[in-house]
C-alpha cells in the first residue's frame, strides 16, 4: 500500500504547484489506506473532505514536492483530530474519585481496570480500591481480585448474590472508609450493545457520578468501532477512551473513529497481557500506522525546515559519482546542526539502522560538528575539493588555524571517507526506492 501512495506522490512530485486534481488524485489513495486501516467508512468520508478543503490552496513549501506537501496536511489533520495534546488521568477531584470502566465483553475491562490502578499505585502514588459490579460471568469477580493480588492493590471483598448498583455503592463506602484516592468500578460487557446493558451502566452511573469514564474498546475492531463509541458515549457519557490490543497487528483505524464520533481523548493504549503493558497514547505515532508510511513524515518535517530541493538534489548527483568532498561535507554539517546532527537524520529513515550505528561509530553527534566544520573551514579550497593532498605539514597547518590538533584533523579525514562511503550506500538504496523522493 505504501508503495502505491509512493507512486501517486512520484508522479505529483513532477508537477508544479498542487492543483485540485492532483488533491483528488492523491486523496483518492489516501482514502484507500484509511479503508485498510479499518477506519469507518463515515469517518473516512468526514476526514477526507477536511483534508482536501485544507489542501487545495495551501501553498507547496519550495523544499519539499507537492507530493510530499500532501502527505504532511493529510498528516497533520490526523494527528490533530486524533488529539495532538496528551490527555493524561484527571485525578483532580476529591477522594475517594470514582472511575468507571465500560465496553464490551472481551475489551480488556477487568485486565485494564488492574493496569490503571497499578499505575496509578506506582507512578501517581495513589491508594486504589478496585471492584468488579460483573455478575454475569461466573468467574469475572473472582479474576479482578487474582489481579489484583498479583497488582498489589486492594480488591473490594466479594459478596455473593449482590447486584451492580449495590456493589458499586459498597465499593464506594468502603473507599471512604478506607481512605481510598480512587475506586474502580470494572463493569460486565455483553458481545454487543444492548439495552440491558446501557440499563444497568446508566444505573451504576448514577449512584456513583464517576470522575472519569472511560470506554475500553479494542483497537482490532473494524467498523463497528463507531457504533460502540457512540451508543457508549450517548447513553452513559465519556471522559476518555483506552485502546486495548494495540500490540496486535490492526492498523489502528478504530482510533481514529473513535476519537472522532465521540471527540474524547484516547488516554491509554494496552500493548500486552501483562499489567505493565499500559502505555501513553502518541497521536504520531498511531497516525504513521494507519498511513502505513513509517517515519517518512516526519523526514519530510524536517526537511521542510531545512533542505533546499536544489541543493539536495545537486548533492544526490556528487553523492551517486562519488563526489563528495569536504566542501560538501562543511555546507551539510552546518544543515546537519539544524537538523539534529546525522543520527538524526538516519534514524528517520526507514531500514538504516545499520548505517546509523557506523555513523554513531564515526562520532558524527552534535558537539563534534562545529569543531569539524572549523577544521574544513582552514583548509584552502583546494584541500577542500582533494583531501589526498593533505599531509604533514598541511594538517599542522589546519590544526593551528581551527585551533585543534593533528589528531583532530586526521580524524575529521578519516570520517569524510567513511561518510562518503557511506552516502554511496545511501543513495544506491535511494534508487531501490527505500528513500522518499527528494532526499535519495
Ligand atoms: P473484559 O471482558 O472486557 O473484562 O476483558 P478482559 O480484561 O477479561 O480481557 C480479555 C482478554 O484480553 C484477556 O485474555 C486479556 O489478557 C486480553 N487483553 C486485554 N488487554 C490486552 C492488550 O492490551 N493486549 C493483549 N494482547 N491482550 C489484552
Ligand atoms: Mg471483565
Amino acid at each position: 500500500l505504501s508503495e502505491r501512495l509512493g507512486s501517486v506522490f512520484d508522479r505529483l512530485k513532477r508537477r508544479g504547484a498542487l492543483t485540485e486534481a492532483d488533491v483528488g488524485e492523491a486523496l483518492r489513495e489516501v482514502r484507500v489506506a484509511l479503508l485498510e486501516a479499518d477506519v469507518a467508512l463515515p469517518v473516512v468520508k468526514s476526514f477526507i473532505a477536511e483534508v482536501r478543503q485544507k489542501a487545495v490552496g495551501t501553498g507547496v513549501l519550495r523544499s519539499v514536492t507537492p507530493g510530499q506537501m500532501v502527505i504532511k496536511i493529510v498528516h497533520d489533520h490526523l494527528v490533530s483530530t486524533l488529539g495532538a495534546e496528551e490527555a493524561p488521568l484527571d485525578l483532580n477531584a476529591p477522594s475517594p474519585i470514582p472511575f468507571l470502566m465500560i465496553g464490551l465483553q472481551g475489551s480488556g475491562k477487568t485486565t485494564t481496570t488492574a493496569k490503571i490502578a497499578l499505575r496509578l499505585k506506582q507512578k501517581d502514588r495513589k491508594k486504589v480500591l478496585m471492584a468488579s459490579l460483573d455478575v454475569a460471568r461466573p468467574a469475572a469477580q473472582e479474576q479482578l481480585k487474582i489481579l489484583g493480588e498479583q497488582a498489589e492493590v486492594a480488591t473490594l471483598p466479594i459478596v455473593p448474590g449482590q447486584m451492580p448498583v449495590d456493589i458499586a455503592k459498597r465499593a464506594m463506602q468502603a473507599g471512604r472508609l478506607g481512605g481510598y484516592d480512587v475506586v474502580m468500578l470494572d463493569t460486565a460487557g455483553r458481545l454487543s450493545i444492548d439495552e440491558a446493558l446501557m440499563a444497568e451502566v446508566a444505573a451504576v452511573r448514577d449512584a456513583t457520578r464517576p470522575h472519569e469514564t472511560l470506554l475500553v474498546a479494542d483497537a482490532l475492531t473494524g467498523q463497528d468501532a463507531v457504533a460502540t463509541a457512540e451508543a457508549f458515549h450517548k447513553r452513559v457519557g465519556l471522559t476518555g477512551i483506552v485502546l486495548t490490543r494495540v500490540d496486535g497487528d490492526g492498523r489502528g483505524g478504530a482510533a481514529l473513529s473513535m476519537r472522532a464520533v465521540t471527540g474524547r481523548p484516547i488516554k491509554l493504549i494496552g500493548t500486552g497481557e501483562k499489567l505493565e503493558a499500559l502505555e501513553a497514547f502518541h497521536p504520531e505515532r498511531i497516525a504513521s500506522r494507519i498511513l502505513g508510511m513509517g517515519d517518512v513524515v516526519s523526514l519530510v518535517e524536517k526537511a521542510a525546515e531545512t533542505i533546499q530541493q536544489e541543493e539536495a538534489e545537486a548533492l544526490a548527483r556528487k553523492m551517486e559519482k562519488g563526489q563528495f568532498d569536504l566542501e560538501d561535507l562543511r555546507q551539510q554539517l552546518r544543515q546537519l546542526k539544524k537538523m539534529g546532527g546525522m543520527s538524526g537524520i538516519m534514524g528517520l529513515l526507514p531500514g538504516v539502522g545499520k548505517v546509523k550505528k557506523q555513523l554513531s561509530d564515526a562520532n558524527l553527534d552534535e558537539g563534534m560538528l562545529g569543531r569539524q566544520e572549523a577544521i574544513i573551514s582552514s583548509m584552502t579550497p583546494r584541500e577542500r575539493r582533494n583531501p589526498k593532498i593533505i599531509q604533514a605539514s598541511r594538517k599542522r597547518r589546519i590544526a593551528t588555524g581551527s585551533g585543534t590538533s593533528v589528531q583532530d584533523v586526521n580524524r575529521l579525514l578519516k570520517q569524510h571517507q567513511q561518510m562518503a562511503g557511506m552516502m554511496k550506500k545511501v543513495s544506491k538504496m535511494g534508487k531501490k526506492g527505500k528513500l522518499p523522493p527528494g532526499l535519495a
